[in-house]
């Protein structure tokens, strides 16, 4: 299939055809030292299958808007003033930090807090 950038976070299926209307941000480039730290920040917390060695920077790697929280984004003074929706920009420093359990519940495995049962599937928080 082609890489129709993807949200690059495990378990999460958004991209830019199916959901035209969310915005993606992506990963951050490490171009510089500081960049490399937060890059490496983002990969571990994604949990994606590539490394920090082999991730493909670039245009198409890309993290969907679910994971982020309103404080992860640059405040856009100019079209909050006129009462337009702002630009979702974000803070340089931002990371992702929201992962629903949602795919969970419907029976897809997440994350390391899912255990098996022999009934069901217990989630702990
Ligand atoms: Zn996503």
């Amino acid at each position: 299939r082609p890489d129709w950038e993807w949200c690059k976070v495990n378990g999460c299926y958004n991209n830019k055809r199916k959901n035209p209307h969310k915005h993606f941000f992506s990963v951050p480039k490490p171009n510089t030292d500081a960049k490399a730290e937060l890059a490496k920040r983002w990969l571990h917390i994604i949990g994606t299958k590539y490394t920090f060695e082999t991730f493909p920077f670039g245009r198409n790697s890309v993290v969907c808007e679910d994971h982020f929280t309103p404080s992860c984004y640059e405040r856009d003074l100019r079209n909050e003033l006129m009462g337009s929706r702002p630009k979702r920009r974000l803070k340089p420093d931002a990371v992702p930090t929201e992962f629903h359990q949602r795919k969970s519940l419907d029976g897809r495995r997440q994350g390391g807090s899912v255990t098996k049962t022999n009934q069901s599937t217990v989630i702990i928080q």
